[in-house]
């Protein structure tokens, strides 16, 4: 097994490896098959069958630049729907516990915890205070 694992490390040295891209690529694949499993349709799992080659190229791509670029353009385009792309089950205990509101003056997205009535909130970013119901 530690052969295997040294062999494997060897393989990814240099290379890309797991992005914030290749993930969301999986994870939609995954969706995607789950889909699949009612429709039954070819073109989906044509899709899905060219979003894991699209997550294998990302990673085991030795060009890591022009990845990392593409990775930061994605996870911009995302916004505020990112943690759930790059880590849903933190996001779901995340959800749980806080909200997100926005910033009414600079729209700073600011995390508040939940069920605590009324609050006051102050922008950490323009100091703008704000009242809130969690
Ligand atoms: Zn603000």
């Amino acid at each position: 097994m530690n052969d295997f694992m040294s062999k494997v490390q060897e393989f990814m040295r240099g290379r890309n490896g797991s992005d914030e891209l290749a993930l969301a690529s999986i994870e939609l694949a995954v969706i995607l098959v789950i889909i699949n499993f009612f429709a039954n349709n070819g073109i989906i799992s044509l899709i899905a069958l060219a979003l894991v080659a699209y997550a294998i190229f990302r990673i085991v791509s030795p060009n890591v630049n022009a990845r990392r670029k593409e990775s930061m353009a994605f996870a911009e385009k995302l916004g505020p729907v990112r943690p759930w792309v790059s880590n849903p089950v933190a996001a779901f205990k995340d959800a749980r516990v806080y909200r997100h509101v926005t910033c009414p003056n600079c729209h700073q997205r600011l995390r508040v915890p939940r069920g605590k009535g009324h609050i006051s909130v102050t922008c950490p970013r323009c100091k703008q205070k704000f009242d809130f119901r969690s």
